[in-house]
Order: C-alpha cells, then structure tokens, then sequence
C-alpha cells in the first residue's frame, strides 16, 4: 500500500485526501451497492444528518458518517454493534499510525531560523548623535 493514498475499502480505488480522515472508507461507486437492514436503499435525513445504521455493502456491515446534508461510508472491520463502537476502535487503531506520522513530520521540521532584528543599527545611531552632542559641547 502506497503512504499518503487512500483507497477504497472494497474496490481499492484511490480516493480523494478528503477521505484520509475517515477509517476503511468507501468509494461513490462502492456506494451505490449498499442497502440497509432491510435490504432497501438507505434512508437518510439531511436535516438532522442521521440516516440508517448500520448499512451493508455485499453483505459486509458498513458505518455512515452523516453530515453537511451528505455521508460518508465506512467498512466494519471489528463487528460493531453501534456507529460509537466503530468510532473508538478505529480511532485506537489509528492513534498509533497517526503518532508515528506526526513523529516523523516533527524530526523533518529543521531547526527554526534566528530572526535577526534591527535593533543594533539604532543603537549605533543614537550613540553617533551622543557623540556628535558631545563634540559640540566641548567648542
Ligand atoms: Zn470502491
């Protein structure tokens, strides 16, 4: 599996970056298979962003994240029994992968660049004034 690509859970097509933050997700054309416990198109709300859970894909039980009127499917991989479930041991299985990533990001990172102010030219020219000042006062 190639890093940084995330594929579809069923048909292994690349998907877009947007569904990286969703565990073992679907494809819209995977999609287009799925039916809910009673074997009918899944029903779903956009008002209240909830629909039918969970929903099956080839007889494979599948998660439905719904929200901004639109939802994203996930395939179960631990046999679930609530969309809550499915989040925490996903997201335990993830936790590990994503702090070896962040790791990883954090050692590329160089050191930060010294910022360099101005504040030695000013002193510089207050000091020439002092002893421009001082010049005169001695004639
Ligand atoms: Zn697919």
């Amino acid at each position: 599996m190639h890093p940084g690509i995330t594929r579809c859970s069923f048909c292994d097509a690349e998907m877009d970056r947007f569904f990286a933050n969703y565990p073992n997700c679907v494809c819209r054309e995977c999609e287009k298979r799925t039916v809910n416990s009673e074997n009918k198109v899944p029903d779903f709300n956009t008002f209240f962003d909830s629909g039918d859970n969970p929903i099956f894909i080839d007889g494979i039980k599948c998660w439905r994240r719904y929200k901004f009127g639109g939802f994203v499917t996930m395939r179960d991989l631990h046999d679930c029994s609530t969309l809550e479930e499915f989040y925490r041991k996903a997201y335990n299985r993830n936790r590990e992968e994503r702090f070896n990533e962040s790791a990883s990001k954090a050692a590329r990172r160089g050191p930060r660049e010294i910022e360099t102010g101005t504040d030695t030219e000013e002193v510089q020219s207050s000091r020439s004034v002092e002893v421009v000042q001082s010049i005169s006062a001695r004639r």
